[in-house]
């Protein structure tokens, strides 16, 4: 029988360390979480507020898109403000690259196949970045690839992916310069799984993940968990992005989950509920957003369990730090495994909050 192996993966896929700013990547260093920015860059107020409100929600790494000059003259004081390292995200432009590089930003991340004669300014980005100590990252996308690779495979295949992104840094090699970190987005995780696994095996530098265009909040949820799963739990991958259209804070919120649930970062707020079913004897969905809601952002790692009924509720309630079993109108409240209170439902949140801040969980 094949063993299956659980929890953190016990092989990590060796690579090479980068420095985003103070954020190392890959190597040793714990998996980064990252997302972008959807204001205009160059509004610097709405970009940096919403900047804070990713570091707030967990986020690491930041990258703003630099699409525009006014977009560029924006970045020394993003760069500057913020509290996480920013990274310039550029399309077609160079001189966008050492717009950002002079603007102190972390890292620049290019695009191989949406950069107008890029191959001939490898010489003097690498020169510039490797004077600031700037990485790049070399972000292949499925979307925009190289025109010479979709004629040479017809599509996006997890070949033409690794060809462009290992030939773009072969050119940055060529000039000494291997502060690199990579991705080869698609759409399709099976696609995406194969590229990067594929990838992984060529060359040890650091793999930022990510299934591009993966969706809105439900679906690209789902294809980022599944995908960063497989990668993760075989050692592969040191940073993550995961794409959704919807607000980015929805993004961190899910990465720091995966990377969660994989046990490759302490736990905070577990919620352990129940389903519900015809014996629940409370509304177990509105009474799980509840409890989610009262203690998001706790400051210190908690399983709450809520659980509708006394079927499986008192042996749930049990295992975690907190919990309530639901009957009869009302909840039994156990701390650590023990009974402490039955109060009436609609006391049982409240109840919940004040047992938690009342005691040391350290
Ligand atoms: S705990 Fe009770 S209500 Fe919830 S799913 Fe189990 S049996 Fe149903």
């Amino acid at each position: 029988m094949t063993m299956v192996q659980l929890g953190p993966p016990k092989i990590r896929r060796k690579s090479r360390q980068v420095l985003v700013g103070g954020v190392p990547v890959g190597g040793d260093a714990p998996i980064s979480v990252q997302s972008m920015t959807t204001a205009l860059t160059s509004n610097v107020d709405e970009t940096l507020q919403q900047i804070a409100e990713l570091t707030a929600a967990g986020c690491q790494i930041v990258r703003v898109a630099v699409p525009s000059q006014d977009d560029a003259d924006a970045l020394p004081e993003i760069a500057r403000r913020s509290k996480i390292p920013v990274i310039a995200d550029i399309h077609f432009q160079p001189r966008y690259v050492f717009a950002a590089i002079d603007a102190g930003c972390a890292a620049v991340r290019v695009n191989p196949g949406n950069i107008r004669q890029f191959d001939d300014k490898v010489r003097e980005i690498a020169q510039a970045a490797s004077a600031a100590g700037v990485p790049i990252r070399i972000g292949v996308n499925a979307g925009s690839l190289d025109k010479r690779l979709l004629a040479k495979y017809g599509k996006a295949t997890p070949e033409a992916l690794v060809e462009s992104a290992l030939w773009e840094c072969s050119l940055f090699e060529e000039h000494g310069f291997q502060d690199i970190k990579i991705s080869v987005k698609h759409h399709d995780p099976v696609v995406m799984i194969a590229a990067y696994r594929k990838l992984a095996g060529r060359c040890d530098y650091p793999l930022h993940l990510g299934v591009t265009e993966a969706g809105p909040r439900m679906q690209g949820t789902v294809k980022s968990s599944v995908a960063f799963g497989v990668l993760l739990a075989a050692g592969i991958g040191d940073t993550i992005r995961v794409s959704l259209s919807a607000p980015p804070v929805e993004e961190v919120k899910v990465g720091s989950q995966i990377l969660e649930s994989l046990g490759l970062r302490p736990r905070q707020l577990e919620i352990v509920s129940c389903p519900s079913c015809g014996r629940a004897q409370v509304d177990v969905y509105k009474l799980a957003e509840q409890v989610t809601a009262a203690f998001e952002g706790f400051p210190v790692p908690l399983r709450v369990a809520v659980m509708g009924c006394v079927v499986n509720g008192p042996g749930e309630a049990r295992e975690a730090d907190l919990g309530v079993s639901s009957g009869n109108g009302k909840g039994q409240i156990f701390v650590r495994g023990e009974v402490i209170r039955t109060v009436p439902e609609s006391k049982i949140v409240e109840t919940l909050v004040e047992e938690a801040l009342s005691r040391d969980w350290t």
